[in-house]
């Protein structure tokens, strides 16, 4: 990561951290980012994965990249390598292997068997409607469980044959034993392990027990000596539980669990089941799908680390949930773009334009600056000749006002790097009233898109040389989601996909620098917005998919406001 960048802003979650040092309660910092392997990455996750491998970074500590593998009936291999690419691709680096919390599993039943022989848990026949049922509400206090009072044998001999897979999927479950009337419904007995025959990614068919989240976490951290578990508000209310697994062990480890708000961002969802349904019901093109909130569609819509990083830096960590307008996620990708993006010319909906007075086979070569933000950005060379396209929107057979610059019968404008031109006549299809070709002249004291008479030329037009120029296709996307908080109208987020978010032109034309770019290069075409090289390019045909447009809507709700 770049050493110019800077230092993270302070949160409650550093303050406490001061503060444990200060007091020496802890002496090195250690963090965690745990995914589930059961899904791609979302922007969400990148919130979290800042916030810990920064922390670690700014206290020359460590931070873990665990998979919490806990639940082999979702999760896959192809999760796993999605989310160490994503997290890489970051900038963040996890220090060697990654940690899985299967490889934690004969040690969470030697602790679990602890449990049952302290008579700190125990096995329950309930089924799970019935352990639902006796867990109360609110209002109401639970009631114990027949099996509640097995003796310590009994639990034993039946924990250690669930094990063994004696018993059906479903069929029993161990329990901590702790308060069926506490006003805490987490602490009403919770379930410690269930029976599932799956197979598991990394442990095969060893275990048909496997543990649950609340049980395993406390553990997890307290293994890899994680001093700070940051972790999402929802688990504000297990912290209790998180603690009392812990102190039922005391010659472990205990690390310190601390929740902050999670990032919602407007015309967007994040949940992964959610996403998981948009991806397998084909709403989307795969979960790299350029509309996607996930890491992998953000990269390939032409997102880079340096503007996620700065967009997390920049909401800040919190303890109230708040929904973030994604105008500040795009407005920080602008900013990064604006430095980096190579200047080029692209025309989307092109429309022939013939310079009746230019030589017929004539080519000539002009130096375009590849970033105007970078002295060092070097040039490159823009074949210009008689035939050429530029944009539809650029040409109207009649100016409709004194403020229009563009092109039109009599009108002068300049191509950009070239030269003035007169539009002098036009071809239209007298059935469709189509515009065929627009007849300009040009001149020749123009060179560069400039004259020393005083002229004024308002308008500048990008432009493509027809005979150099590469076919291409553009993929223009809006938000998947045409409502600021899909679902919240119907119940049914599905309701709210805007049909139209991908438009795909096909018949675009972009300058012949363009083709060597590699995937993911992100240009600027000219008056049109930034755009990225998508990795479904081919030598005959690059495929560019528009990550954002020039204007900044953040930018000027700041300055209203
Ligand atoms: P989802 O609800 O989308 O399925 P999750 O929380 O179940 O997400 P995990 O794989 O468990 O997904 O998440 C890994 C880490 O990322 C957790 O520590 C979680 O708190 C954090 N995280 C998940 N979503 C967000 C979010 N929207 N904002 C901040 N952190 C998040
Ligand atoms: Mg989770």
């Amino acid at each position: 990561m770049a050493d110019d960048e800077k230092k993270a802003p302070s949160n409650f979650i550093r303050d406490i951290i001061n503060s444990d040092l200060e007091s020496g309660k802890r002496t090195v910092i250690q963090t965690r980012f745990p995914p589930e392997p059961n899904g791609y990455l979302h922007i969400g996750h990148a919130k979290s994965i800042c916030l810990n491998f920064g922390i670690a970074k700014d206290y020359n500590g460590k931070c873990n990249l665990r998979f919490d593998d806990t639940n082999p009936s979702k999760e896959e291999q192809e999760y796993i390598d999605s989310i160490q690419n994503d997290v890489s691709w970051l900038g963040f680096d996890w220090g060697g292997e990654a940690f899985y919390a299967s490889d934690y599993f004969d040690k969470m039943y030697e602790w679990a068997l602890i449990l049952i022989k302290a008579g700190k848990a125990y096995v329950d026949d309930l089924s799970a409607e019935e352990i639902r049922e006796y867990r109360g509400t609110l209002t109401k206090p639970g009631k114990p469980s027949p099996y509640r009072d097995r003796s310590v044998e009994d639990n034993l001999d039946l924990f250690v044959r669930m094990k063994e897979g004696e018993f059906e999927d479903g069929s029993k479950v161990l329990r901590a034993k702790i308060d069926m009337e506490s006003g805490n419904l987490n602490m009403r007995d919770p379930v410690m392990y269930r029976i599932v025959r799956a197979e598991h990614p990394r442990q095969g068919n060893k275990w048909c027990i496997y543990p649950m989240y609340d049980w395993a976490h406390g553990l997890e951290d307290s293994i890899e000596g994680v001093t700070h578990s940051i972790c999402t508000l929802e688990f504000e209310d297990h912290r209790p539980l998180y603690n009392w697994f812990l102190d039922q062990l005391p010659e472990l480890f205990h690390p310190q669990q601390i929740e902050f708000a999670r990032l919602n961002l407007n015309y967007t969802i994040m949940s992964k089941r959610k996403l998981l349904q948009l991806v397998k019901e084909d709403h989307v093109n795969g979960w790299d799908d350029p509309r996607m909130p996930t890491i992998s569609g953000m990269r390939r819509r032409g997102y880079t680390p340096e503007s996620l990083r700065d967009f997390c830096s920049r909401i800040g960590v919190s303890k109230v949930d708040s929904t973030v307008d994604i105008a500040l996620l795009e407005h920080c990708l602008r900013e990064d773009l604006n430095k980096r993006a190579l200047r080029r010319m692209a025309v989307l909906k092109p429309l022939k334009l013939i310079i009746d007075n230019y030589p017929e086979g004539e080519v000539e070569w002009f130096d375009g600056e590849n970033n105007p933000e970078d002295p060092d950005g070097g040039t490159r060379k823009i074949p210009f000749s008689r035939e050429l396209w530029i944009e539809q929107d650029d040409f109207r057979e009649e100016a409709p006002n004194k403020k229009y610059f563009r092109l039109a019968p009599g009108k002068e404008i300049r191509l950009k790097h070239a030269y003035y031109v007169k539009c002098v006549d036009y071809k239209k299809d007298p059935e469709t009233g189509e515009i065929l070709e627009v007849h300009c002249t040009y001149d020749p004291a123009s060179k560069g898109g400039w004259t020393d008479d005083g002229r004024k030329v308002k308008g500048t037009s990008h432009w493509v040389s027809a005979e150099h120029a590469v076919k291409s296709e553009v993929r223009l996307y809006s938000h998947l989601f045409n409502n600021e908080a899909p679902g919240a109208a119907t119940g049914n987020f599905l309701d709210d996909i805007d049909p139209d978010s991908l438009e795909i032109l096909e018949n675009c034309w972009v300058e012949p620098a363009l083709v060597e770019e590699k995937a993911f290069t992100s240009v600027q075409f000219l008056r049109q917005g930034y755009f990225c090289v998508d990795p479904d390019s081919t030598a005959d045909k690059p495929v560019f998919n528009k990550t954002v447009g020039l204007r900044d809507t953040w930018a000027k709700i700041q300055r209203k406001n």
